[in-house]
C-alpha cells in the first residue's frame, strides 16, 4: 500500500505492507517518525465515554447510564464532561443493580435512552468516540438505540481502546486487555469512584488513554489506531 508522508512539508510517497499498520515508521526522505496507517486523520477532539446497560444484548437491552469526558490535543479536559442516567422500558434486574449499583430508583425521573443520546450527540458534535470494548459493545448500543427508535442518524468515527492497549502491550494470546488489566499494567491510581458506574469507569479509561497516548508517542489525532464506525442521532 502507498501513502503520502504525513509531514506537511514533505511530498514523498511511501509504500509498505498492510501488516505495518499500527507500527512506527520513519520517512526515509525527511526522517519524520509516525505510526503507519492507511488513512491520516486531522481531527484532534475525542469523546471518551462509557455505558452501563440493562444487559449484554444491544437489540433487547438499553443503556441506563452514560458518562463521558473530552480528550483534546492529547489531554483530558475534566471540566468538559457529560453525564446522565436513562430510564429503560424494562425493570433493572437485581444482577445489574448489584453489578453497577444502579437501580430503578436512580433512573425513575431520568429521560429515555434515545432522549439522552440526542443530548449526547449535540454535546459530542463532530468528535470521534472512544470506549473500551466499543467495537463489541458500546458502539453497538449507540447504533441500536438510533435504529430501534427510528432516529435519523449519522455515521460517527469510533475507536475501541482495546486496540490502543494491543498496540502498547501486544496481541500475544493470553494478554488480557480488560479495563482492569490495562489499569494494573499502567499502575493507575485507584480513586474513590465506584467501578462499573460509568463515572468511575470513564475516570479510569480517560487516565489510561492519556497514559497510553504518551507511551506510544501517538499524534494528537491518534493516527495509527484502528477505527470503526457507529451512529449518533442527527440533532
Ligand atoms: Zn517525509
Amino acid at each position: 500500500m502507498k501513502i503520502q508522508c504525513p509531514n506537511p512539508s514533505c511530498d514523498q510517497s511511501l509504500s509498505g505492507p498492510k501488516s505495518a499498520i499500527g507500527q512506527r515508521a520513519t520517512c526515509p526522505h525527511c526522517r519524520h517518525s509516525f505510526i503507519w496507517t492507511d488513512r491520516f486523520y486531522t481531527g484532534e477532539t475525542f469523546i471518551i465515554y462509557d455505558l452501563e446497560t440493562t444487559g449484554l444484548c444491544p437489540d433487547n437491552d438499553e443503556f441506563i447510564q452514560i458518562a463521558a469526558v473530552k480528550f483534546s490535543s492529547g489531554c483530558l479536559c475534566p471540566t468538559d464532561s457529560f453525564f446522565s442516567f436513562a430510564k429503560p422500558r424494562h425493570r433493572i434486574s437485581s444482577f445489574i443493580e448489584s453489578y453497577t449499583g444502579i437501580g430503578d430508583r436512580d433512573v425513575r425521573d431520568a429521560p429515555r435512552p434515545e432522549q439522552v443520546l440526542c443530548r449526547f450527540a449535540t454535546w459530542s458534535a463532530d468528535a470521534t468516540l472512544i470506549a473500551h470494548n466499543a467495537k463489541r459493545f458500546d458502539s453497538k448500543f449507540l447504533t441500536a438505540t438510533c435504529q430501534r427508535h427510528g432516529l435519523p442518524s449519522r455515521e460517527v468515527d469510533a475507536i475501541d481502546s482495546i486496540g490502543i492497549s494491543k498496540m502498547l502491550f501486544g496481541k500475544t494470546r493470553g494478554t488480557g486487555h480488560s479495563l482492569d488489566h490495562v489499569k494494573n499494567r499502567l499502575r493507575l491510581q485507584e480513586t474513590t469512584l465506584r467501578r462499573h458506574d460509568a463515572r468511575g469507569d470513564v475516570d479510569i479509561l480517560g487516565r489510561a488513554i492519556e497514559e497510553m497516548h504518551r507511551r506510544l508517542g501517538l499524534d494528537n489525532a491518534l493516527n495509527g489506531v484502528p477505527r470503526h464506525s457507529t451512529r449518533l442521532p442527527i440533532v
